[in-house]
């Protein structure tokens, strides 16, 4: 059995440091996504070199329990055998052909057939591309320009959704960054997450004008904020009595809550659903898809168009479909237990310190909120004291486990996570509830 490092760490990291300021230089902000660069707590982002199981070593040759698995997509943890041999055996037959092949065609089989609501589906390399898709699908089948989403909800950079709520009910969207146009945000109406008044209202104000409802299946992308109960029922209900159509967004819960991901879980049955993450096994592949009448809108079949180049690439399918296939209920069933054993040691930990706090769960996802009070949409989420998370992050990183770097994201768990890996956060917590207790803003 390998030894693993228990002690703490020193918590500088040089060889990092030196590979973020040389990445600053070629790359706006040194990383190629934002959160990368721990902006949100500080601090040196790590350069990781390799992934093993549930852990992961960085640039200065540490290693830390990993927490975020890729924000989702490494459910079986990292360099699975078996999904590295149906990789290698892939890249040996060729890299692209930009061509129908067997393995889109396969990946596209396991989606349909874990997931009842979706019909037919259609493979493309980021959940970002499939959100963008999936509405301009809607917008065609509808004829209607309008889009509701909920503040705090994140669907990828497509530049129709980065629009947040300001403050009142219906806010119509105002792009979120520069680049988005008024125009491009201007169809998209903004709600406060968990609250179905607002989104009858703003049916009521648009008749015939809005094309869908795209939502987080269960959101977490403001830390995790479940739907309350027959919130998604009666998203469904309010499209279905409008002539819209109810987008799940299950890019993050997909294949990852259970093998039918939110769907397997709340039953609600979506008109389109989006997909990427863990259906990839960790290379660019996600999906859109759903009732067949509205897919059948799709080019070549229908007049809406969408396409790519590298859409069902090879090796990222084989990967896909070798992921999803170990995927059992077997494999759930662990991913699930790890998660519940961890909440209950992050709760004990920081019970123990007094500090108030929510840990709120979607299935196996979950994430702390440093408040005093449930949160069931994003203003609430705001209103966190997320100083404490920046203590209770860099204690646990400098300890060796690897969160995701900001208060605001749900954490990962696999089958990989093991009691080695468990008993090593376990230690490191008493110390994280310390610092974060004693944060002060
Ligand atoms: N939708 C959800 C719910 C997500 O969590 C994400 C990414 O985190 C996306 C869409 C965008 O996916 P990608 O980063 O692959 O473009």
């Amino acid at each position: 059995m390998q030894v693993r490092i228990t002690v703490s760490f020193p918590y500088e990291a040089p060889v990092s440091q030196s590979l973020f300021e040389r990445a600053s230089a070629v790359t706006p902000g040194g990383v190629n996504s934002p959160v990368r660069a721990f902006r949100a707590v500080g601090g040196t982002p790590r350069f990781m070199v390799s992934g093993a199981g549930p852990y992961l070593t960085d640039a200065d040759g540490r290693e830390y329990v990993d927490l975020v698995c890729s924000w989702g997509p490494m459910i079986l943890g990292h360099s699975h055998p078996e999904v590295i041999a149906a990789v290698q055996e892939a890249v040996s037959r060729g890299t692209s052909f930009g061509t129908p092949g067997v393995g889109e065609v396969e990946l596209a089989e396991e989606i349909v057939a874990r997931i009842e609501p979706v019909e037919q589906v259609r493979l493309v390399s980021s959940g970002t591309e499939a959100t963008m898709s999936a509405i301009r699908l809607a917008r065609g089948f509808t004829g209607r320009p309008k889009v509701v989403k909920f503040a705090g909800c994140y669907h990828g950079h497509v530049d129709a959704l980065l629009a947040a709520a300001g403050s009142g009910v219906a806010t119509f969207g105002l792009p979120d960054t520069p680049g988005v146009t008024g125009a491009q945000a201007g169809d998209t109406i903004v709600l406060p997450y968990n609250d179905l008044e607002a989104v009858r209202t703003a049916f009521a104000a648009h008749p015939g004008e809005i094309a869908c409802v795209i939502t987080e299946a269960s959101p977490g992308n403001m830390g995790v904020v479940p739907p309350l109960p027959g919130f998604n029922q009666g998203l469904k209900d309010i499209c279905s009595d409008n002539g819209a159509l109810y987008i799940s967004d299950e890019v993050m819960t997909g294949f990852r809550v259970s093998k039918s991901g939110w769907y397997g879980i709340d039953g609600v049955r979506p008109d389109l659903m989006t997909f990427g993450k863990v259906m990839g096994g960790g290379f660019p592949a996600a999906a859109f898809g759903g009732r067949a009448d509205v897919m059948a809108h799709l080019a070549p079949a229908g007049p809406v168009y969408q396409a790519g180049t590298l859409s069902g690439n090879p090796i990222a399918t084989a990967a896909g479909v070798a992921q999803l296939r170990l995927l059992d209920d077997a494999a759930y069933e662990k991913v699930d237990a790890v998660s519940a054993e961890l909440r209950a040691l992050v709760t004990e930990a920081l019970a123990k310190e007094g500090i108030a706090h929510r840990l709120q769960v979607a299935g196996n996802m979950f994430s702390v909120f440093f408040t005093g009070a449930d949160v069931t949409n994003y203003d609430e989420a705001k209103a966190q004291e997320s100083f404490r998370f920046t203590a209770f992050f860099h204690s646990m990183l400098a300890q060796g486990v690897y969160l995701p770097p900001s208060a605001f994201e749900s954490w990962f768990v696999s089958t990989a996570h093991d009691t080695q890996a468990v008993e090593r956060i376990a230690a490191a917590l008493p110390a994280a509830a310390r610092a974060a207790a004693e944060a002060t803003e």
